[in-house]
């Protein structure tokens, strides 16, 4: 059983909780973050086939995107870049986007899977 594969669009900055790695209660996927922890935090709208377009806003903070970004139930990620003379979306490449992450390292590829964290 396979799920379509997912494409997010980056929009704006929001002031909240991650929605993926910092909700209450227990984490359901992967590593939970605390929420004193800075998150930079974005709307971001899901397509996918069968999903109502428009419809599929979730919070998703920076490390989240950027593990998304690495998943191969992810498809694409992309960001609206308001500052770029083509208004249309781009691709979302983590190591230009000026965000900042807390649980990622850009400095390794997560190539071979394995997390290389320091303690
Ligand atoms: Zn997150």
């Amino acid at each position: 059983m396979s799920n379509p594969k997912l494409t997010f669009y980056i929009e704006e900055e929001v002031n909240d909780y991650c929605g993926m790695c910092q909700q209450l209660g227990p984490a359901q996927f992967g590593v939970k973050m605390h929420r004193n922890l800075p998150a930079q935090v974005f709307w971001v709208r899901a397509s996918a086939e069968g999903l109502p377009k428009d419809k599929r806003y979730t919070k998703l903070c920076s490390d989240c995107l950027f593990e998304a970004h690495s998943s191969n139930e992810v498809e694409a990620i992309y960001k609206n870049d308001m500052h770029s003379e083509d208004p249309g979306d781009v691709l979302w490449d983590p190591y230009t986007s000026g965000m900042f992450f807390i649980r990622s390292n850009l400095k390794e590829k997560s190539s071979d899977g394995q997390k290389n964290t320091t303690e």
